[in-house]
């Protein structure tokens, strides 16, 4: 048995939503390994942070603001990495999230909801507007297509490069409450399996990994009291996850180094890698 030394020093790694709370320890773990970052966020002054910090940490970065949504942006990044750090080998699609108008507000439906006064502050399946889905839709799904084209261009051409999708368990088997999230994120799913057969011939791998429940700053209120226990929701949560909590940022490291590395993972392509304490595998009895 052969040892398998995997080497990142040297490569340009683009990461999208790289300012917020995953993607920015991605961006750390990879930089930690001696990879150059490009932290590709809409917010300016979370790149900048993100970068700056591992800079301050001896390693390679830039913050670049960018709108996924916006090609003439994407193209403006990629000429900015080109510039500072060299072509992009790494394009990590983490920019997602979902949207309060994307999400009703009971898990079923029951009769009479649909009798209820428009002032019962209830949001039915009936009072999803077309706004909120399509902002959930373009972020997550559209987002990654569109950097995807801008950013691994370079890569077909060199014959060689790799992608790393954002999915979630929700892909899998959806959430309550947020249909056009978990969809979004199906797709994601679909489209990683698409791609990585479109770019088997030019040397481009692409994987995805789909993070179960971790702690932000969108969620934290939601799943944990201010006495730290969880909350209705997050105590149901806990109990559907067979590792008995809810992940760390840096549990996903160790599934993207090994999906970034060619060394490690060159046969892996098309596969949506779960890091969920178990979630998606669980019936729930
Ligand atoms: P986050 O909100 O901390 O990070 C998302 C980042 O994307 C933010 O910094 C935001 O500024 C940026 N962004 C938003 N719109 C953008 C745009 N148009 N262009 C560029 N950047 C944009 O969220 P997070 O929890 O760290 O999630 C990161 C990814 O992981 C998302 O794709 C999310 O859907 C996915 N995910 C998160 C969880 C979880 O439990 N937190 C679970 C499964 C999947």
């Amino acid at each position: 048995m052969s040892e398998i030394r995997f080497d990142l020093a040297g490569k340009v790694a683009a990461i999208t939503g790289g300012g917020g709370v995953l993607c920015g320890e991605m961006c750390r773990a990879l930089a930690a390994h001696g990879v150059s970052v490009a932290v590709l966020d809409l917010r300016q002054d979370a790149s900048d942070k993100i970068a700056g910090a591992i800079i301050d940490a001896g390693g390679k970065a830039v913050g670049v603001a960018c709108d996924v949504l916006d090609k003439t942006s994407l193209s403006s990044a990629r000429e900015v990495i080109e510039k500072k750090l060299g072509p992009v080998d790494i394009l990590i699609n983490g920019a997602g999230g979902n949207h309060a108008k994307g999400t009703t507000t009971k898990e079923q439906l029951e009769p009479q909801d649909l009798t209820a006064s428009k002032n019962a502050e209830i949001v039915t399946f009936y009072d999803l507007d077309r706004e909120g889905i399509d902002f959930v839709f373009d972020l997550n799904f559209l987002g990654t297509f569109l950097a995807t084209q801008v950013l691994t261009r370079g890569m077909a051409e060199r014959g060689s490069g790799v992608v790393v999708n954002i999915s979630s368990m929700n892909a899998f088997t959806p959430l309550t409450k947020i249909p056009a999230y978990s969809a979004a994120k199906a797709a994601i799913s679909n489209f990683t399996r698409w791609l990585a057969v479109h770019m088997a011939k030019v040397g481009v791998r692409v994987n995805a990994i789909a993070p179960g429940f971790f702690l932000t700053d969108q969620n934290r209120s939601l799943l944990v009291a201010d006495n730290g226990s969880p909350t209705p929701r997050g105590g149901r949560i806990v109990d559907h996850t067979p590792l008995g909590r809810f992940g760390k940022p840096d549990d996903l490291t160790g599934a993207l180094l090994w999906l970034v590395s060619d060394e490690a993972s060159g046969f892996v392509t098309g596969t949506v890698v779960a890091v969920d304490g178990g979630f998606s595998a669980f019936s729930g009895v």
